[in-house]
């Protein structure tokens, strides 16, 4: 129905900002949720350029039960939640693993306690390939088992999926599907919302960019003795528009759904790059020199992974509509203005 509210909790994220933006645009009214702990408010005014709507967006802690209690019992009409809201630096998880459970475990049982009280039933939820860990082939299947995990952040995922999983067991109304990300790049190709990493960035992306502009002296490509075509690691690089499209889609299969149940998606190209290929292609397309060197091999990089995407093309009708180029020019557009 045109209009819904849909509850994004982390919509001025780097794929909740897109996701707002594809909810927008596909007829959707999104209501962030974001505290801005990991975001910037000035995302919310880009929004509203790229749509010509100004969101509505709370500024709430989703670890804050009775202001998340407060804000939703307004939004009992709301079609769906889609919970982006979450900590994601695997080496700062390592760190802070206290902190990594209490809001990404906290904030999840907060909004599936909001939604059970306030009778919203559809859930879309922000997972990773991480869960897939040490993968048994390069390319996995949602069949493709989950590993013990090697970070806390991974295990935060990994318990997450499974409380949505009982919760969707005990709940007959209750349908929620669990989005398992490849490695999302790319920006919107207005170029004013994209990816903020806060300090120096662990992802590959960022950090290309802005060494490409001078912010960082040198890529370090971590490690090129891998059992792979060039010996790099190979990945599978989704433009976070198409991402963001795909969380629109698994909101309308929830709402076409039914059967509440909890279902399981891979979202990836299907495509394996190895970095030196990123590198290149980030060079070729974007016309520019990388100033980058061969490093020792970063500690859990798995050699290769890449998604099967079929069962999420069929169920949601959803395909990857960027090239790896599109994603690369829009990473390089996004960066150069900000
Ligand atoms: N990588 C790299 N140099 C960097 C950052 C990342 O060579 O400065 C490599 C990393 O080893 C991996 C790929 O780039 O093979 C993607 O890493 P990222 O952290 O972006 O995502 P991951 O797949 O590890 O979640």
């Amino acid at each position: 129905m045109q209009g819904e509210i849909v509850l994004v909790t982390g919509g001025a994220g780097y794929i909740g900002s897109h996701t707002v933006v594809e909810l927008f645009n596909a007829g959707y009214t999104p209501v962030i949720i974001d505290d801005f702990r990991n975001s910037q408010p000035w995302v919310i005014d880009r929004i509203a350029k790229i749509t010509k709507v100004a969101p509505i967006f709370h500024a709430i802690d989703c670890q804050d039960q009775t202001a998340v209690f407060e804000m939703v019992k307004n939004y009992k009409n709301a079609l769906g939640l889609i919970h982006f809201a979450a900590d994601k630096a695997v080496g700062e998880s390592v760190q802070k693993p206290v902190q990594y459970y209490q809001n990404n475990i906290g904030s999840l049982c907060t909004v599936l306690n909001a939604l059970k009280e306030f009778g919203i039933n559809n859930l879309v939820f922000s997972s990773s390939c991480t869960v897939y860990g040490e993968t048994d082939t390069p390319v996995v299947t949602e069949q493709s088992p989950v590993k013990k995990a090697t970070s806390p952040y991974g295990d935060t995922k990994i318990t997450c999926e499974k409380l949505i999983q009982f919760n969707a067991e005990a709940l007959q109304y209750f349908g929620a599907t669990l989005l398992r990300y490849f490695n999302p790049i790319g920006a919107h190709p207005s170029g004013l919302i994209g990816e903020l990493p806060q300090g120096v960035p662990n992802n590959l992306m960022p950090y290309i960019t802005q060494t490409a502009k001078g912010i960082r002296e040198k890529l370090t490509v971590f490690g090129d003795d891998y059992n792979t075509k060039d010996g790099t690691n190979i990945r599978d690089y989704i433009h976070v528009v198409d991402l963001a499209k795909a969380h629109v889609k698994a909101l309308q299969y929830l709402d076409d759904s039914a059967e509440k149940k909890c279902s399981i998606f891979n979202l990836g190209t299907g495509k394996g790059t190895s970095v030196l290929e990123l590198i290149i292609a980030f060079e070729n397309i974007n016309q520019l020199k990388l100033n980058y060197e061969i490093g020792p091999r970063r500690i859990g990089d798995v050699a290769q992974i890449y998604a099967n995407a079929e069962k999420a093309k069929e169920a949601l009708d959803w395909a990857c509509e960027f090239t790896l180029e599109d994603a690369l020019k829009h990473s390089w557009n996004w960066e150069k203005g900000i």
